[in-house]
């Protein structure tokens, strides 16, 4: 799709920080799966990001925005346009708003183990259910990340969004949209921002909070190999992990991805699998868990690329 080079050189020209061509995904998606984009590019800060979507809307360049990769799969054959990179807006600060209230503003990259690291040094409470979920702020936000009781959506009190009419908007929560791991927003816009309401709290209980919410985590899910987190959504009545499980496909292959033996709503990577057999093995899980348990599961993470 980028072949010009004029149209490659104005791409470059947009950021001050790196462009990729043909750069295989694999090397930045959390399962370790993925074939090349045409190009992946990193804006520095708002400006650029931008002018970049601008120039991409106007030469009508398909474009994917890409927090941490930890809840996409992208195909072996790769994105045929511009993977746009936020890791680079990380800008991230707070203060007191009255008595009761810090407000935590984030850029879209901010890893949230950074807010994590914060609540800890600066005693916050609000976003301790976040510990250990490997993604971006802007991410959680499109995903509506949540565990142990707590979604972003109960903390988040406004976003800045880059939308359709390429227009930097504030949204305040009363006019967002969440669903179940989902915020209901246009495919094209990006979440540039975000703040969060926390409140001060007692520290020794935070870090205790967040140590239990970690260990929790080591003890339940497979984190010594590649994945993708949980695969499929939950069913209203039942985990999808527990119905896996109960199928007996705990340890079942293809190629190098496994369902995990510790938990049955993650892939592995064992080590060189492709997206494929990740997709092909997600396929035999939906179909053995239709047909015993007449569920249809539905896919959590985000699929996206070619074919190889
Ligand atoms: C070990 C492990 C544990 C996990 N545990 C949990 C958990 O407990 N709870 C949970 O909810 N999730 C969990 N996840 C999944 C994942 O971490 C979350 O969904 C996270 O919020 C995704 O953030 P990300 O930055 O990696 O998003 P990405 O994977 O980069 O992107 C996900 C989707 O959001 C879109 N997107 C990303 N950034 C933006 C933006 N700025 N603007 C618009 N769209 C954007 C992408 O295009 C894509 O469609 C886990 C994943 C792993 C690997």
């Amino acid at each position: 799709m980028l072949h010009d080079p004029v149209l490659k050189e104005h791409l470059a020209s947009c950021v001050s920080g790196s462009v990729l061509f043909d750069e295989p995904l694999d090397r930045y998606t959390s399962m370790g799966v993925g074939g090349p984009a045409d190009a992946l590019v990193f804006p520095r800060n708002r400006e650029e990001l931008l002018k970049l979507i601008s120039f991409l809307r106007k030469e009508n360049v398909p474009f994917l925005v890409f927090g941490k990769g930890t809840n996409l799969i992208v195909r072996d054959g790769g994105y045929r346009g511009v993977v746009v990179a936020l890791q680079e807006l990380n800008q991230l600060s707070w203060g007191a708003r009255g008595e009761a209230e810090i407000i935590v503003r984030a850029e879209a990259g901010v890893p949230l183990a950074e807010i994590i690291q914060l609540s800890i040094k600066e005693s916050l409470t609000g976003m301790e259910f976040c510990a250990g979920i490997p993604g971006s702020v802007g991410g959680a936000i499109r995903m509506n990340a949540g565990a142990f009781g707590g979604e972003i959506k109960d903390v988040v009190t406004e976003i800045v969004v880059l939308n359709e009419r390429l227009e930097l908007v504030t949204v305040s929560r009363k006019d967002l949209h969440f669903e179940y791991r989902r915020l209901d927003i246009s495919d094209n816009a990006v979440i540039v921002s975000a703040e969060f309401a926390l409140s001060p709290g007692k520290g020794e209980l935070i870090s205790a909070k967040i140590s239990e919410i970690k260990s929790l985590r080591k003890r339940k899910h497979p984190l010594n190999l590649r994945n993708a987190g949980s695969i499929f959504r939950n069913p209203l009545n039942i985990p999808a992990g527990r119905l896996i499980e109960e199928t007996g496909l705990k340890g079942t292959r293809r190629g190098d991805a496994m369902v995990s033996e510790l938990h049955g709503n993650f892939i592995v990577n064992l080590g060189h699998a492709r997206t494929a057999d990740v997709i092909g093995l997600m396929e035999e899980i939906k179909c053995r868990v239709r047909d015993s348990r007449n569920v249809q599961l539905e896919a959590e993470v985000h699929i996206v690329g070619e074919d190889g």
